[in-house]
């Protein structure tokens, strides 16, 4: 079976020596390994600000904190998306207010964001779902025009980019997950990068149950709840080396979106999806109002396929507003394996299984 989503650590032998190197020094929390990882990614990506912390939704509820959203007040948020990213708004105390999405790429919509907005509203939650950019320049005037914050959740879309800029630098706030299955996977791990210094140490403080670390802790400091949300220094050592391995994972999984691009674009029933920017293809979206067929097809073939998601806005949970772009979108998405493990000549074979299929319905 050719999986849809796989784990790319460096070579056991390297990631071996880099435990090892970390182990010896005697401190394996937050240390200097997670302040090189922090400098490197910034450098890496042209981010301005950022740092490390445990994990993408640890991520998410720092910087609603640290934008002082809480109690009362509204996010808007896309249901399109892994639920960590609404679970968040919950964990910050805040309501997530769900926008439709884009019928033809699946990301929150400028028009159904401005209809959502209300008087307790204080920012915009938006997901670059699968790694295909989302529409940043209107969603940030509309942001602008209201007096709002942009987080970007850029769990999907490390190396996605928009008129020449990676995604992430359009908004007050961006975030990055380092989980198992993410593009730069560091076992577990995230990333907050945001615009304005003013937040450094507040973030900082956040991570480490409200205490600064360095400080003397028999000082009472503490002024504001903090949490256990830093990033410890083995995690940071695989980071360092993984940063060094993107560049070629990302370049793999573009080509294959590429040559989908290419062999899918004159399918009957299957449509591809209509997207801005450079995506970095976390996920390969069709659509087909035959999608359930065309995934049990393709499993039956050994080709992983499947939904991925569920739009969050279905889990009772959350309010069960009507949203009837995210409803079809949902009942034709499918995705297929694309990433550094299919190889070009297996893309060029999925491409043909999907192909003929798509002649007998
Ligand atoms: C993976 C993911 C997250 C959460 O990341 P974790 O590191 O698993 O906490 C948040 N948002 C989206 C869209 C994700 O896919």
């Amino acid at each position: 079976m050719i999986p849809l989503l796989k784990t790319s650590l460096p070579p056991s032998s390297n990631l071996t020596k880099i435990i090892t190197e970390v182990v010896k020094t005697g401190i394996i929390a937050e240390g200097e390994y997670v302040y090189d990882f922090e400098k490197k990614f910034l450098q890496k990506f042209g981010y301005k600000y950022g740092l490390a912390v445990s994990s993408g939704t640890a991520a998410l509820h720092t910087s609603l904190a640290a934008l002082g959203i809480g109690r009362g007040d509204e996010v808007v948020t896309t249901p399109m998306t892994a639920e960590p990213t609404n679970l968040s708004i919950l964990h910050a105390g805040a309501v997530p207010v769900f926008a439709d999405i884009n019928i033809d790429d699946g990301n929150i919509c400028p028009l159904s964001i401005k209809k959502s907005i209300t008087k307790k509203t204080k920012a915009i939650l938006v997901v670059h779902y699968g790694g295909y950019p989302a529409k940043m320049k209107e969603i940030c005037k509309i942001a602008k025009d209201n007096g709002l914050k942009v987080i970007e959740d850029c769990a999907h879309a490390l190396g996605a980019s928009l008129d020449g800029n990676n995604v992430g630098s359009y908004g007050d706030f961006a975030i990055f997950s380092f989980q198992a299955i993410k593009q730069i996977s560091t076992i577990d791990g995230g990333f907050i990068v945001f615009k304005n210094k003013k937040y450094l140490d507040f973030i900082k403080r956040f991570r480490w149950f409200g205490l600064t670390k360095g400080a003397d802790r028999t000082k009472p400091s503490i002024t504001h709840v903090g949490y256990k949300y830093n990033m410890n220094n083995i995690s940071a050592a695989i980071g360092i080396e993984q940063l060094d391995r993107f560049d070629k994972i990302l370049a793999d999984t573009q080509k294959i979106g590429k040559i989908y691009n290419k062999e899918l674009s004159n399918t009957k029933n299957i449509h591809l999806c209509d997207f801005s920017g450079t995506p970095s293809y976390w996920l390969y979206s069709l659509f087909s109002r035959n999608s359930k067929k065309i995934i049990n097809h393709l499993v039956k073939k050994g080709i992983a396929s499947s939904k991925v998601h569920i739009p969050n806005n279905y889990h009772p949970l959350f309010r069960n507003n009507r949203l009837p772009n995210t409803k079809e979108f949902y009942e034709r998405l499918i995705h297929i394996p694309c990433g550094f493990w299919v190889k070009q000549a297996d893309a060029q074979k999925i491409s043909e299984v999907i192909r003929s299929y798509d002649k007998t319905l």
